[in-house]
């Protein structure tokens, strides 16, 4: 008997039947305008198909040029369109999978001055003003969806997605906010639904009845004059009389100001929107965000709060998901932490995506871990992210790999990140590399300290042994004020009621929220998250808004960094939002374009904007970035010996996980 029953167990759509509950969510991967994409694309979505996914559904891909993200990306409109997605169709069909092409219209959230939408309406994130589409422009986008969908039909795909949600044309259809027209699409309810009943009407005409079509329905818009949950129960009524074989589930527009799918947001919290539509039409309905284990998506269906469950992200951290969990091996999958770091941020920035835990993601053509021919002897001295990628990768492909670390636990800087509340996912990803390491036969040696001796006779040497945190050069650097990051989040100090921190990148936004935190355990509790930022859980509101209600902080905290402009700038692009929310909801002073001038029994004394300014804090808590670490590769290079370095220990400026991770895997490629 399987632990997932629920999520294993078949789902018959009449004309076909899908082989278990996981949908995997669309996802723009930056592959679909790649020159050698779509040969990219079949090998990514295959290996996903191999895994056992019941369906994949494709990043958005548009119906018209003028839909498109930005000029130029990937749209279905010719018959050679169609014919280049055939690779990818058959592809995942070999593989033994099914998959459907999402059809997504941007409206006014395209990046381009083409831009159209139902009312000449500008977007708070675009900097663009929508043209106002005619009548007889409206007649041609609804036909182009139906055109898109017969073409995808013939490319191969076992069904489309037509995106309703997310903020994207269809919404800004329905929602009065963004919809001023006194037309026929306009006005009232009816009018305003008009537009995505017609797309799903005339996609379903001209697919026939043995295709399948998804409907992603916007349930909780989370942005002011949203639909009400009465209207989402009508459309969904009226989509699926229109012909969607599934209604999936749509959280927030782009714009809203709610976290959706940051690693800060619980586990399966929006489960709960697609259980008030269980019951109210006869399709099966598709739960969504942060879904990423089998306990959780298993607890979903079984308490019925969808009959299926879509994962995206997770299915970037781990193509073999669905098969891990019915082999009964849950603890083998690489667990997606919700960072956005190597997903979203990257296409959000124009690049190709792929997965911080899982580097292989969207490059499965080119960083191979092909078992080796020549069996080597690998230290890896360091069991920070880097050196357990490396370690992990090396001996999954036939090396002899010893693990070196001075700590008494594996994860290195990683393991203080697991520490901030908000990043406690962060722990899943150092269970999967235990598990892997016991897997793959890594002989772990911690609390060792090594030096060069101690490294004779192996026949390569990965030093992966990381950063020290930078001391600045201010006076007063060594008063019984200052603390290290470090102390503060592995060492127990004591830190007072008021704080400075000293440099506000990464890890001086972590430790604010550290500091700060009033232990309410946000990320682990739905009820206090929705309380937090302001969810109407009811849906009694249009748009499910409601003000937030925020404890009060436990400590005052001011951040600084010595840059002018916006403090916390460089943080993720998807996410950096979230945290200066957070920070600013907990009365944290932001200080830029600061001088440190001396630390003292008064506190940190500052000059900013030419004036003095004294902080009177009990503790100065320094965040200044950090050095490599070196001392043991410089040893091994003065007795003439070639070591690799990784990770920090090889450059520390910029250094994330990612590229830790990333470059541990890489090396181990190539050993
Ligand atoms: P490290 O993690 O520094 O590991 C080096 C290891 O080498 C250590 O375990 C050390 O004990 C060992 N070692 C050193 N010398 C020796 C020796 N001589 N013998 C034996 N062992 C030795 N990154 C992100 O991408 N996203 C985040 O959200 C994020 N959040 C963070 C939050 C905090 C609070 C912190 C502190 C860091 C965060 N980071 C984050 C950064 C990330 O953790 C680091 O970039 C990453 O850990 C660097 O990996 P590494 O393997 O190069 O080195
Ligand atoms: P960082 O982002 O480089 O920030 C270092 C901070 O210290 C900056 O604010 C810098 O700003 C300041 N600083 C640098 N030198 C200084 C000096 N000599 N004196 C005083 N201040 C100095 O590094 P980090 O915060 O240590 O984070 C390390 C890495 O972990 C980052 O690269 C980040 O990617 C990663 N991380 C990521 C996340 C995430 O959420 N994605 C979270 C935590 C950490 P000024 O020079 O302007 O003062
Ligand atoms: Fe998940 Fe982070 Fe990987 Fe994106 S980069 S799939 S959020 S683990």
């Amino acid at each position: 008997m399987s632990e997932y029953p629920h999520l294993l167990e078949p789902l018959d759509l009449g004309h076909t039947t899908l082989p278990n509950r996981v949908i995997m969510g669309s996802m723009h991967i930056g592959l679909e305008e790649a020159p050698d994409g779509f040969e990219r694309m079949a090998a990514f979505y295959a290996e996903r198909a191999r895994g056992g996914v019941g369906l994949i559904i494709t990043g958005g891909i548009a119906p018209a040029p003028e839909g498109a993200t930005s000029s130029g990306r990937a749209a279905m409109t010719t018959e050679a369109d169609a014919d280049r997605h055939r690779a990818v169709t058959d592809a995942v069909h070999r593989a033994g999978g099914r998959i459907a092409m999402q059809i997504l219209h941007t409206g006014r959230y395209a990046f381009n001055e083409n831009a159209v939408a139902p009312s000449p309406i500008q977007a708070p994130i675009s900097p663009f003003v929508p043209h106002e589409l005619t009548d007889d422009e409206i007649e041609r986008t609804i036909d182009a969806y139906a055109r898109s969908a017969e073409l995808a039909r013939r490319a191969g795909y076992d069904g489309v997605e037509i995106m309703g949600s997310e903020g994207y044309l269809i919404n800004q259809f329905i929602a009065p906010a963004t919809n001023k027209r006194r037309d026929r699409w306009g006005g009232s309810y009816e009018n305003r639904v008009r537009f995505p009943l017609e797309v799903m009407r005339r996609v379903r005409a001209r697919v026939g009845d043995d295709f399948i079509i998804v409907y992603r329905l916007s349930m909780l818009d989370l942005v002011p004059g949203g639909s009400t949950f009465d209207e989402v129960v009508r459309l969904a009524k009226e989509i699926e009389a229109a012909g969607a074989s599934i209604i999936n589930t749509g959280i927030g527009w782009h714009e809203a100001r709610v976290p959706t799918i940051a690693t800060s947001v619980p586990r399966g919290a929006y489960s709960w929107v697609t259980r008030k539509l269980m019951g109210e039409v006869g399709v099966p309905l598709v739960a969504v965000n942060r879904i990423n284990t089998p306990e959780v998506a298993e607890r979903i269906l079984a308490e019925g709060h969808a009959d299926m469950v879509s994962l995206a992200r997770p299915l970037l951290a781990d193509p073999d998901f669905v098969a891990k969990s019915a082999a009964g091996t849950p603890e083998a999958i690489n667990t997606c932490i919700g960072c956005n770091q190597a997903c979203l941020d990257h296409t959000f920035s124009g690049k190709a995506a792929s997965c911080l835990v899982n580097p292989r993601a969207c490059r499965e053509t080119e960083l191979v871990l092909s078992p080796t021919r020549t069996r080597k002897s690998v230290a890896v001295v360091g069991a920070g992210p880097a050196g357990l990628a490396c370690s992990v990768s090396a001996a999954q492909r036939g090396h002899t790999v010893t693990l070196f670390d001075a700590a008494e636990e594996i994860g290195g800087q990683f393991d203080m990140a697991r520490r901030i509340p908000g990043k406690e996912e962060f722990d899943e990803t150092l269970r999967y590399y235990r598990v892997q390491l016991s897997e793959h036969g890594v002989d772990v040696r911690l609390g060792t300290r090594v030096t060069a001796d101690d490294l004779d006779g192996y026949d390569e040497v990965v030093i992966a042994t990381g950063v020290t945190p930078r001391t600045p050069e201010i006076p007063g650097i060594d008063h019984p004020k200052a603390v290290g990051y470090t102390d503060v989040l592995r060492g127990g100090a004591e830190v007072g009621a008021t704080v400075a921190i000293i440099g506000a990148g990464g890890i001086g936004f972590d430790v604010a929220e550290f500091l700060t935190d009033g232990g309410e355990q946000a990320s682990l509790d739905p009820a206090e998250f929705f309380r937090q930022w302001g969810v109407d859980t009811g849906h009694t509101t249009p748009g499910g808004l409601t003000d937030p209600e925020r404890p009060a902080p436990r400590r005052k905290v001011h951040l600084i960094q010595r840059k002018t402009g916006k403090v916390g700038a460089g943080l993720g692009k998807t996410t950096g939002w979230i945290h200066r929310v957070e920070l600013r909801h907990r009365g944290v002073e932001m200080i830029a374009g600061a001088d440190y001038e001396r630390i003292d029994d008064d506190g940190l004394h500052l000059t900013v904007d030419d004036e003095p300014r004294v902080l009177d804090v009990d503790t100065v808590v320094v965040c200044a970035g950090q050095e490599p670490r070196r001392d043991l590769a410089d040893a091994l290079t003065a007795a003439g010996r070639r070591p690799h370095l990784i990770g920090g220990a090889d450059v520390a400026a910029e250094l994330d996980a990612k590229r830790a991770i990333a470059q541990g895997t890489e090396l181990a490629a190539a050993l």
